[in-house]
């Protein structure tokens, strides 16, 4: 009977925290049975979410195809035993530095209750993937969102920025949304000044993304400097983002700390034993989706570039494009032509889209409707 629940004994003014009080609620976007009734179109392709269409590379495919139903009743690993022992092989390092996440959303919560208590704050960029954010905001700490320089981390104002209440740096290297990145050079005179007096989290989402040189690998970095924690995740080169894997890796003795505050049993048995299958003989399969994104980068690029446009395009499998209207007119009208963009209003970069970068028919085919919405 919600329509005559009483709430007006309840004294929600007094019993919510302030900062909780003032938090703007994220909300998710419709599913996508919804946004086709309420756009009146049959299909929509799904560039919004940095999604890999190909799908899970094989050995996934065939663990999530095969699971049987009985299984469903049993707990998962607790600590995801086996997948880590996998990812402990794979980056040569112990199976205990690595914390495995619902996501690697999750991780970014363990990480702040690990380090943060009252009066602390994080330091990251103002335009720049916001659950660090919003996690931070939402325990009631303090979030230092720094400009971007030239679309990239400004790691001189991120240091300036920082106090003796400085707990965590983010970096999100590559940027979700500008693709910018700091090379090795840049990372390590970074974290030089740094000096250990911060834990600095290097969000590394679209690793399997990036084929530069001087792109810092962090599990290499973590070797030399015992304040680095990096983030990777399976849900966006992998494509199994239904299933929410992610991860942390650190030094030993800083994931025993960062495990206290997580909660165990929190990533499924599907995902587990998915997420294990899919670095299994990757290669063939990053190269496909890799060579994907190539080609779909430099069709949007000559695209823009002949529509006048400025975009910003660097690493990862996405790019941004500034519209010349509204970017929330943009994706209603694209909607309407079966095409799923990110506005980047909230991404505090009104009137420009983020699109990710998919098949070259699917390109082709949000170059055609996107022209017809700029012309209309
Ligand atoms: C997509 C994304 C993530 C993670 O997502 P999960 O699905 O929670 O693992 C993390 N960081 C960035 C920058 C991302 O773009």
């Amino acid at each position: 009977m919600w329509c005559c629940l009483n709430t007006s004994a309840l004294d929600l003014q007094h019993l919510v925290p302030g900062h909780i009080q003032l938090f703007e609620p994220y909300t998710p976007s419709r599913p996508d049975h919804e946004l086709m009734r309420a756009y009146g179109v049959d299909h929509l392709h799904r560039l919004n979410n940095n999604e890999n269409p190909l799908g899970p590379p094989p050995a996934a495919r065939k663990i999530i195809s095969e699971f049987e139903p009985p299984r469903a009743s049993v707990y998962p690993s607790g600590d995801c035993f086996d997948l880590r022992g996998i990812l402990a092989a794979r980056f040569g390092k112990n199976p205990d530095q690595f914390l495995v996440g619902n996501g690697s959303c999750e991780v970014i919560a363990s990480v702040i209750k690990a380090f943060c208590e009252q009066g602390d704050n994080i330091v990251t960029a103002d335009k720049t993937f916001a659950v660090y954010e919003w996690v931070a905001e939402f325990s009631g700490f303090e979030a230092r969102l720094i400009p971007l320089l030239d679309h990239g981390f400004d790691p001189q104002a991120m240091l300036d920025a920082a106090d003796e209440q400085t707990k965590i740096f983010f970096i999100c290297n590559p940027n979700n949304p500008t693709g910018t990145y700091w090379d090795k050079d840049t990372m390590c005179a970074f974290l030089d000044q740094v000096d250990n007096r911060f834990i600095v989290v290097i969000d590394e989402a679209y690793f399997e993304y990036v084929d530069q040189a001087d792109y810092p690998d962090g599990m290499d970095l973590m070797e030399k400097y015992p304040n680095v924690v990096v983030f990777r995740t399976f849900s966006k080169m992998y494509a199994l983002a239904a299933l929410r894997v992610g991860y942390l890796c650190a030094h030993q003795e800083m994931v025993d700390i960062i495990r206290r505050t997580h909660v165990v049993y929190s990533v499924n048995t599907l995902g587990q034993a998915s997420a294990a299958a899919a670095m299994q003989n990757d290669q063939e399969f990053i190269q496909s989706t890799r060579d994907m994104v190539a080609s779909a980068r430099k069709l949007l690029i000559s695209e823009f570039a002949s529509l006048g446009l400025e975009y910003v395009s660097g690493q990862g499998n996405y790019l941004m494009v500034k519209t010349p209207v509204s970017d929330t007119l943009v994706y209603r009208k694209l909607a309407r032509k079966g095409i799923l963009v990110r506005t980047m209003t909230g991404f505090r970069f009104p009137g420009w889209i983020r699109i990710s970068l998919v098949q070259q028919e699917v390109m082709e085919e949000f170059c055609g409707k996107f022209r017809e919405v700029i012309a209309s």
